[in-house]
């Protein structure tokens, strides 16, 4: 595996770097999420080990914003913290697993495997699925039972972006930055690209983007 460490202590960074490439994987190492970010930003990377505390921000921010492009890729996080809020909060922003500081080395490279295969099933299928709504990322096409849904860009992105976790509550800015790449200074933009999105699922749809007062919006199936 292609592995991106993010992780500010440099003794922590040097075991896990070690641990890693003796069993066979290719490490790249930032200490920064600027850095981070810059690396991401090609393709390449198969995992990312994040730390929480970082020197120019929190860990966090970095997977909000990954999983807000639309970024797939395994986040495994690291972090002195052991709250379950905290826990929550990294799941909340899109990490798919999680590890308490300190930890054993042998258990990253379990872990990462295991996220590895599940991340390789997902591209593998390649369609996301919400009841009869479906999103084919290769050809970025949504379907509603089996009916290709005619959708503008903007509509076509806030849809990739909710279908990959239905029932997760995305946050405006989250929204926003998807479809626009920035946060808008108005709440009308989203709203008006939320009335396409849901005009073109119908009347009566089986599938609905619910409105969370105050944290955001969730795609959700009606059963
Ligand atoms: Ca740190």
């Amino acid at each position: 595996m292609h592995i991106l460490i993010v992780e500010d202590d440099p003794q922590i960074a040097g075991n896990l770097y070690d641990f890693l490439e003796t069993h066979g994987h290719q490490c790249d190492y930032v200490c920064t999420l600027a850095e981070a970010l810059r690396r991401l930003q090609g393709d390449g990377f198969d995992a990312v080990v994040l730390d929480l505390g970082l020197p120019d921000g929190d860990g966090l921010a970095l997977a909000r914003r990954l999983r807000a492009g639309g970024q797939s890729l395994p986040i495994l996080m690291l972090t002195a913290r052991d709250t379950l809020e905290d826990k929550l909060a990294g799941f909340d922003a899109g990490a798919d697993d999680y590890l308490v500081k300190p930890f054993a080395l042998r258990e990253v490279e379990v872990r990462l495997q295991a996220l590895a295969r599940r991340g390789t099933g997902r591209a593998d299928a390649g369609v996301a699925r919400c009841g009869p709504l479906e999103y084919d990322a290769a050809a970025q096409e949504a379907r509603l039972a089996g009916q290709a849904l005619r959708l503008p860009p903007k509509a076509l992105k806030l849809l990739a972006l909710l279908m990959q976790q239905p029932n997760r509550v995305f946050s405006r800015r989250e929204l926003e930055i998807s479809i626009w790449g920035h946060e808008q200074d108005s709440s009308d933009n989203l709203r008006s690209v939320l009335h396409t999105l849901r005009k073109a699922l119908g009347d009566s749809p089986p599938v609905d983007i619910a409105n969370v007062h105050g944290l955001g919006y969730k795609l959700v199936a009606r059963t």
